[in-house]
Formats: C-alpha cells, sequence, structure tokens
C-alpha cells in the first residue's frame, strides 16, 4: 500500500468533506451491523456463540496478521463476529453492574478519542483538564465536599480509587514510606461486605493481604462500627498501625451502606484513646455514590412525583449517602450507575493536599515540561498516560441533568421493589435475603421449602442445612446460566457469611441476583421475569427429584 492509501485510514487533516463522508459512511454501517442483530425480547446480539472446549487454544493457534490490509468490509465482518452471542442491555438484562453505555457518554468517549489527548498534562490534553477540572467540581459538590478544597482525577476504576486512598493513608502515617517503603505493622480494615479491591490494594502497596482485617456486618449489610473498633483496638494492643478504613456505601453483592456517621466516630475515638495521626476513611462510592443526587431531593414537595414506595425507599438510602463528604477520599464509577462506558472512574479527596503528598518532585517527572509551561501536571496518579474520560463522563452529566438521573435511579429501586413482592408472592419458597436494602439489587434464595433466611442468619442452622440449601442455589444458577440468552440474572456465592449451630467457621450463602441496570427494565416487564424464574426452578426440581 502507497502512503497516500494509509494515510487514508486517518482522519481527515484538512477537515474536507469527502473524507467525513467516507468515516460516517463506516461509522453508520457498523451501527447498522449492530443493530441488525438486536432483539428486544433476549439478552444477547444475534445467537449465542459456544466458547467452551478449546475454543481459546484455536484463536492462538490461528490468529494472524495480516500482510496487506484489509478492506473496511472484511474487518466489519470480523467485527460483527465479535459482537455476534454478546450480552446486550436490553430489558431481560438484569446480571450485574454492567450498564448500556448511554449516547451522551458514548458521544463524550468519541469526542476524546478524536481529540485523543493525553490528559496527563494540560499541554498534551487540554480539553481533558477542563473537563477533568469541572466534573471534579461538579461530583464534589453533589458528594458534600467543598469544590475549592477538594481534588481529584479519573482513573481506572473503583479499584484505582481504594488503592490510591491506600497511598494517601500510608503517607499520612508514615512520611517516609513513599522513599523507604511501607513498615510492616500497618491495617486496613473493611467490612465483609466490601469489594476485594483492598486486599488487592494492601499487596500492592507492600503492606501484605494479611494486613486487611474484616470487620463483621449487621442485619443490613453494614459495617458494624462496634466490631470495627474492637478490632482496631486489638490491632494496636499487638503493636500494629490501624491507617487506612473502607467504608463501602452501596455493597456489589446486596447493596448493604456503611454508616460513614458512625465510622467516623469510631475510627476518632480510636486514634484519640492511642493519640495517632490521621487515619484515612475513604468511601468506597463506587456503586452506590450516585445516590447522593438525592441528597438535595425535596422528599416533602417530591416534585417528580415518585411513588410512596420509591419515596421512601429513596429517602432511607439518602439517609445513608448524606454522609459521604465525611470520608476523606471517594469514588463514582461512572461506568456503572454514571450511564458512561469503560473505564471512566472519578477518584475525589476532600482535601487537595492530599494529592501532594503523593506527587512526584517536578524534577523527577522532566519530560512533561518540568512545569515551565502548562499548570495542570497529574503526577500523583499511578498510570502516565491517561485518557480523558472525564469528556464523556461531563456530557452524561450535561445531557442526563439530575432529574434524569434520579429518574433512572428511582427506576432502579421501583423495579426492585415491585420485584420483591412479587416474586415471594408468586414463589413462597424463596426468600429475599436484602429485605433491608432498597436500592439497584435483589439477592433471592431459595429453599425446598419454608425459607429459613432467618434461622440461617440468626446463626440457627446446622452446617449440613446451610450447605443443602447452597447446593439447590447453585442447581438453580446453574439452570439459570444454560437460559441466560432470553433473561440474564446474577448469581454470587458469598452473599454473605453466617454462623452454623454445629460448625465453628462462618459458613458462605449462596444467591441468585436481579440487578436491574438497563433503563428499558420497568415494572411491567417483570412477571415475566418471576415466570421465568418459576419454570426454571421447576426444572431443578425434576433433575433432582427434590419437592418444594
Ligand atoms: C465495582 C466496584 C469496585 C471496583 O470497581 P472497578 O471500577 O471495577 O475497578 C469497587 N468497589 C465497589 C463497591 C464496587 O461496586
Amino acid at each position: 500500500m502507497e502512503l497516500k492509501k494509509i494515510q487514508a485510514l486517518f482522519p481527515s487533516e484538512d477537515g474536507n468533506k469527502h473524507d467525513r463522508d467516507v468515516f460516517v459512511g463506516m461509522i453508520s454501517q457498523l451501527l447498522e451491523e449492530l443493530d441488525s442483530k438486536k432483539n428486544a425480547e433476549q439478552s444477547i446480539l444475534g445467537k449465542s456463540k459456544d466458547r467452551s472446549g478449546d475454543y481459546y487454544q484455536q484463536i492462538v493457534k490461528t490468529a494472524d496478521i495480516p500482510q496487506r490490509g484489509k478492506s473496511f468490509e472484511e474487518v466489519l465482518s470480523e467485527l460483527s463476529n465479535l459482537m455476534e452471542g454478546h450480552p446486550y442491555h436490553t430489558k431481560n438484562f438484569l446480571t450485574n453492574v454492567l450498564p448500556m453505555a448511554s449516547i451522551p457518554g458514548l458521544i463524550g468517549q468519541f469526542t476524546a478519542s478524536l481529540l485523543n489527548g493525553n490528559n496527563l498534562w494540560d499541554v498534551y490534553g487540554p480539553a481533558g483538564a477542563e473537563a477533568e477540572t469541572k466534573v471534579i467540581s461538579i461530583m464534589s459538590r453533589l458528594a458534600g465536599y467543598e469544590p475549592e478544597q477538594s481534588w481529584g482525577y479519573t482513573t481506572w476504576g473503583g479499584q484505582g480509587a481504594v488503592f490510591t486512598g491506600l497511598r494517601i493513608a500510608i503517607t499520612k502515617q508514615v512520611e517516609d514510606a513513599l522513599y523507604e517503603g511501607v513498615p510492616n505493622n500497618l491495617y486496613c480494615f473493611s467490612s465483609e461486605q466490601a469489594h476485594y479491591s483492598l486486599i488487592k490494594s494492601a499487596e500492592a502497596t507492600g503492606l501484605g493481604r494479611n494486613k486487611v482485617i474484616k470487620v463483621r456486618t449487621k442485619q443490613d449489610h453494614s459495617l458494624d462500627e462496634n466490631d470495627l473498633y474492637l478490632k482496631m483496638k486489638t490491632v494496636i494492643e499487638r503493636g500494629g498501625i490501624p491507617v487506612y478504613v473502607v467504608g463501602t456505601t452501596g455493597t456489589t453483592d446486596n447493596f448493604g451502606i456503611d454508616n460513614l456517621k458512625a465510622i467516623k466516630e469510631t475510627v476518632e475515638q480510636v486514634r484519640i484513646e492511642h493519640q495517632l495521626p490521621p487515619i484515612h476513611i475513604h468511601a468506597d462510592s463506587a456503586l452506590g455514590g450516585f445516590y447522593c443526587l438525592f441528597n438535595s431531593y425535596d422528599f416533602e414537595s417530591n416534585p417528580l412525583d415518585f411513588e410512596p414506595a420509591v419515596l421512601q425507599g429513596l429517602k432511607q438510602i439518602t439517609e445513608r449517602m448524606q454522609y459521604l463528604h465525611l470520608a476523606d477520599s471517594l469514588c463514582f464509577d461512572f461506568q456503572k450507575l454514571g450511564q458512561t462506558p469503560y473505564v471512566t472512574s472519578l477518584f475525589l479527596v476532600k482535601q487537595k493536599q492530599d494529592l501532594d503528598k503523593i506527587d512526584l518532585d517536578a524534577k523527577e517527572s522532566p519530560y512533561v515540561g518540568d512545569r515551565a509551561y502548562g499548570s495542570y501536571h497529574t503526577s500523583y496518579t499511578l498510570e502516565c498516560s491517561r485518557m480523558a474520560s472525564s469528556i464523556s463522563i461531563l456530557t452524561a452529566l450535561n445531557m442526563f441533568g439530575v432529574e434524569g438521573y434520579q429518574q433512572l435511579l428511582a427506576n432502579y429501586v421501583r423495579v426492585n421493589l415491585a420485584f420483591r413482592t412479587k416474586l415471594q408472592k408468586q414463589l413462597p419458597s424463596i426468600a429475599v435475603t436484602n429485605p433491608n436494602n432498597p436500592g439497584p439489587l435483589t439477592a433471592f434464595r431459595l429453599y425446598t421449602g419454608k425459607p429459613k433466611w432467618e434461622e440461617e442468619q440468626q446463626g440457627q442452622s446446622t452446617l449440613r442445612e446451610i450447605q443443602e440449601v447452597n447446593k439447590l442455589n447453585e442447581s438453580l444458577f446453574e439452570a439459570l446460566g444454560k437460559r441466560k440468552d432470553e433473561i440474564f440474572l446474577g448469581d454470587t456465592k458469598k452473599f454473605d457469611m453466617v454462623a452454623a449451630k454445629d460448625h465453628p467457621v462462618e459458613v458462605p450463602i449462596y444467591v441468585s441476583k436481579l440487578f436491574c441496570i438497563s433503563p428499558y427494565t420497568e415494572v411491567a416487564h417483570l412477571d415475566n421475569v418471576v415466570a421465568f424464574i418459576e419454570s426454571t426452578i421447576q426444572e431443578v426440581i425434576k433433575e433432582s427429584e427434590l419437592y418444594l
């Protein structure tokens, strides 16, 4: 191929119409291809593809780069092949927090890609720097931070936020840890229900995975502050230093919301009793933090006219979310409830000086201009080059607005409340295992007779009984999994840990999950979902010859 033809693989240099039309034509063909595979009654694109056996080994053997570049038509057929059988977020997509990327989110991401700036420095990525500054300010205000004092950046996921929170936490306790490495007596705390991000972060910062102390949870799956207090004291008595406490505001499996106010008071009490430097509190609000959009909602006049049950659910969530600002850092995973594509996570710190603690010295980052020009450097990020995902976030914030988000977030609550009622009415052998947590997800557990969730939760079941119910639920996930092309539900093998009355170690609980994440799922579709669960249970029972 001569150079001219290769140049045609790039957007035009001068903005001519012909080249633009060719580009738009390709995008249009791509969208047409995708649309041709859509079916609103299933949860995948096109037909399902079997990827079992040696599927991936075969790919390894045959993958190759062509000697001469292929035409767009040829490549489109390969892209089309990749789309085949891909999960797609129709109303039947109920598996987990894997949202559909909205048009505003896509347009923003596309803009960032078209500009392709490098968000590490405003001289290379001015659009990203500006959008990021706006997004930090907007989200700080919504979370209750003071935008003039807070700061943040877009990063690699909720996990990246948990990780950098820990980097900061370490330097608050041990100033020279940045240079000398981490002492071997630093500890982190989170609830049993917290995301495993903290375990990886403890490893990657050099603390070690065993330095993560798991705190018990209460009936509503939120962190038990008394247990936090006792465990922090024990660590200190044994010569350890607590550096980091993660409060999860919206757990991934049951939407438990930790009480940051109580956590803060507990941490302060321990800190004062032992005269320790500040202990960093991170709110892992990656998932649930978006409900802070209701912090300013007028629940009295109810301007969006939510039904009483939905209003009550939102109020209950907001009672916890109003304390987000008490955390020293927090996170919004826009690729979750923020309706933007992967990866668009925002990490925020309450005090911008916290980021200075982990910043590089100017002389250590010479090639980003050594501060000679440009005024936006992000050498505190773990990443060097960074995409400008803030442009996607900003576009979504602007096109949805507070009310757009409120409507979507309220619909997730609405669908889940209705689902819980219908499910338990129709299928009396099912228990909803997170009944106290209104939110976007419902966890449910099947029994062979009357549900025994309360007994299990109170430690009144035997190990064998719990394991039998787990096995039944595992058969249910398998059966639901086989039919996931129709309706795609989720499941987890560690919804909660419970005590068994005849066993010294806590036992995990298996449950299925409905996660409302598609904008298309409405209450009217739930009869179909419950009927689907019912017919799948019947299959499971037929196979295992159990009877309800
Ligand atoms: C999703 C999630 C994470 C991890 O976020 P990524 O964006 O996948 O890195 C961490 N904590 C909570 C509570 C989450 O829901």
